[in-house]
């Protein structure tokens, strides 16, 4: 089986037909499609254009795990967004702290 990537969202659509030319996954019209592709590439076939262009189940499997590889954990997101809180709270007492500071140097307290 062969897949052809969107460039949109990324979703991999089976090449059934040479009319493939719409994403399954965003409805966005697939520039590389075969039409097209073909007539950059006279006298080349759907197989040609499969083989050349588009990602074997192999590839796809390969893909697939990437994505999966690259996904950040939930735990990691949560962290982050603590870390995140924690800067803008750090950043708000110095900036307090610089308002008292210049405020107790106008009324000497
Ligand atoms: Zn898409």
């Amino acid at each position: 089986m062969y897949y052809l990537k969107c460039e949109h969202c990324g979703h991999l659509n089976e090449v059934k037909s040479e009319y493939l030319v719409f994403c399954a996954g965003c409805s966005k019209k697939i520039e590389n499609n075969f039409a097209s592709w073909s007539r950059k590439n006279a006298g080349k076939t759907l197989e040609d254009f499969k083989k050349l262009v588009c990602i074997n189940d192999e590839q796809a499997a390969l893909l697939e795990k990437e994505t999966t590889r690259k996904k950040i954990p939930l735990g990691i997101k949560i962290l982050a967004g603590y870390m995140a809180a924690l800067a803008i709270l750090l950043a708000l007492l110095m900036l307090a702290d610089d308002i008292f500071s210049g405020l107790r140097n106008i009324f000497h307290f």
